[in-house]
């Protein structure tokens, strides 16, 4: 078992107290390794670090092409370790090896690279129009950080997550402390040592591991932090805005999801199908935009079903580290009982099994679940409004566009969704009427780093990704010139004579 240190102000150190906590693989319940368990104390220690760095100015003072080249090295670091760190994800996490290194850490990669990149071409500068009223005088915004921010992640993309917090923010010129969730705290801790490798100064980038009520609640909590972000579920980000708002902290939440995958009656059949497989089954359903909830046009909803049913019956669930499965478990005993509890309350309500519903009889370890479908579900249902976060397909009815946008946007989430349809022009209406952050036409799940993701309604406030998610990690002021001869002089008379 490999034991893991934290790393603070640029040291890897235990948890004061010697605590630890231990980390599992889902797939066969093998202990993987040993993190600290930190304290209030250790994360306060790392909450000075970060707080010193930021207002040392040894990193944000820093222009911003060295900001750049020192990022761009993390990059080369993580491609260097590409494989490496794409299997601990896979084992630590239950994230399928095709999907770890074909997706989580190819993403990684590319997300780094762009925030890199931005760091440097960003202009934080931004001219105004002339002013001549009520005096002539110049005026531009400049872009500064935030300062320092606390930021906490979930366990469904741990390496991803990381990068799409720590990325941002330093590319703006922030300094963080990055909680990784207790679950999955290992690849974070590995992109802490490529960080310490490519140079960037001690205390700018902090990973703390421990509890999200200890070390989360303080991060939302310390005077000394500027700005919190989180990603996870809608009660813990809940939770975070109200202790953040104690001392006024800048937020971004990415929380939960129950996204409509709506099917359209002049949709591509073959492909719709195996989007609405992708949209759901994806990482056992632990995706916060997965399109949960599928709505299919009662015209084509029998042959739609038909397909739908014999291509998920294709979906191979095994050990997430053998290549020839397709869906692995989910990422432990707790999220299990979570996902077999909202599949009986399926049952309760009436709706109609029609795949899976159990653990796979010869998965004799590890925290699996089978692909599992639902139809003739009614969007009143819990398993129709709850995210369940698990690999678990309502499927509702609809009549007519109309009907299924009032359907899909009768939920408290608002993060994403798709439409599957082969007139463009009225799938962009129906995206439209959407209330989501996103969504989809005729894929669903693909992220770009320039393209903003974030959620309306209780999903979540402001967004991550591209030059929006990089303006979530700065702040804006304004500067005004007087230009002579200054004309007003009147305004000052109210006061001088
Ligand atoms: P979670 O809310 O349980 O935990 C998220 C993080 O918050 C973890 O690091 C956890 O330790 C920490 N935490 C827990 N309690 C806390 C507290 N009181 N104060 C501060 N931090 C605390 O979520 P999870 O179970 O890890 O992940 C699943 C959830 O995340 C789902 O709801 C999913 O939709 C959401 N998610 C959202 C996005 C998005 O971008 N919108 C992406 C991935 C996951
Ligand atoms: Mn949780």
């Amino acid at each position: 078992m490999k034991k893991y240190q934290m790393f603070v102000n640029g040291k890897w150190v235990d948890a004061k107290s010697g605590k630890t906590m231990k980390v599992m693989d889902p797939g066969n319940e093998e202990i993987v390794a040993e993190v600290p368990a930190a304290d209030v104390e250790d994360v306060r220690e790392a909450i000075k670090a970060a707080r010193n760095a930021f207002d040392s100015g040894v990193w944000t003072r820093l222009e911003q092409k060295k900001r750049s080249e020192m990022m761009l090295k993390v990059v080369d670091g993580l491609i260097a370790k590409q494989t490496e760190i794409a299997e601990l994800e896979s084992r630590s996490s239950g994230a399928t090896i095709r999907k770890a290194s074909m997706i989580d850490t190819p993403l990684a990669v590319e997300h780094f690279r762009y925030f890199a990149e931005l760091a440097y071409k960003k202009d934080l500068f931004e001219p105004l129009p002339w002013i001549n009223f009520p005096s002539v005088s110049w005026n531009f915004v400049v872009r500064e950080p935030i300062g320092v921010a606390g930021q906490i992640i979930p366990w469904n993309f741990p390496l991803l997550m990381a990068v799409w917090k720590i990325a941002p923010a330093i590319a703006a010129g922030n300094c963080v402390i990055l909680k990784p969730a207790s679950y999955t705290p290992l690849t974070a801790l590995e992109l802490a040592k490529i960080i310490e490798e490519a140079g960037i100064p001690a205390g700018v980038v902090n990973v703390v591991t421990g509890a999200g009520g200890v070390v989360g609640e303080e991060l939302a909590s310390n005077p000394l932090i500027d700005k919190v972000a989180i990603t996870g579920s809608t009660s813990v980000g809940s939770r975070v805005m109200e202790l953040a708002s104690k001392t006024v902290k800048k937020v971004t939440l990415e929380l939960g999801g129950k996204s409509a995958n709506i099917i359209l009656s002049d949709a591509v059949l073959d492909e719709a199908v195996d989007g609405a497989l992708f949209g759901t089954f994806l990482h056992a359903g632990q995706v916060c935009e997965s399109g949960t909830r599928l709505l299919v046009d009662e015209k084509i909803y029998d042959k739609f079903m038909d397909k739908l049913i014999a291509r998920a019956k294709g979906i191979k669930v095994g050990y997430q580290m053998d290549y020839e499965t397709t869906m692995g478990p989910v990422v432990s005993a707790k999220q299990r009982e979570t996902v077999e509890g909202y599949i009986q309350a399926g049952l309760d309500e009436k709706a109609k099994l029609v795949l899976g519903g159990k653990r796979p009889a010869n998965m004799k370890k590890g925290f699996y679940v089978e692909p599992t479908i639902f139809t003739d579900v009614d969007n009143k249902m819990k398993i129709a409004q709850e995210e369940i976060f698990g690999p678990v397909l309502s499927v509702i009815r609809f009549k007519t566009a109309d009907e299924a946008i009032k359907i899909a946007n009768d939920s408290m989430y608002g993060l994403a969704g798709g439409v599957w349809s082969s007139d463009i022009p009225h799938a962009i209406e129906v995206a439209k009427a959407i209330r989501t952050g996103t969504v989809w036409i005729n894929d669903y799940h693909l992220l770009n780093a320039i393209a903003p993701f974030g959620g309306y309604k209780q999903s979540g406030v402001g967004r991550e990704l591209g030059t929006f998610g990089f303006d979530e990690y700065t702040q804006i002021k304004h500067i005004h010139v007087a230009v002579a001869p200054r004309k007003a002089k009147f305004w000052y008379d109210l006061v001088l004579d």
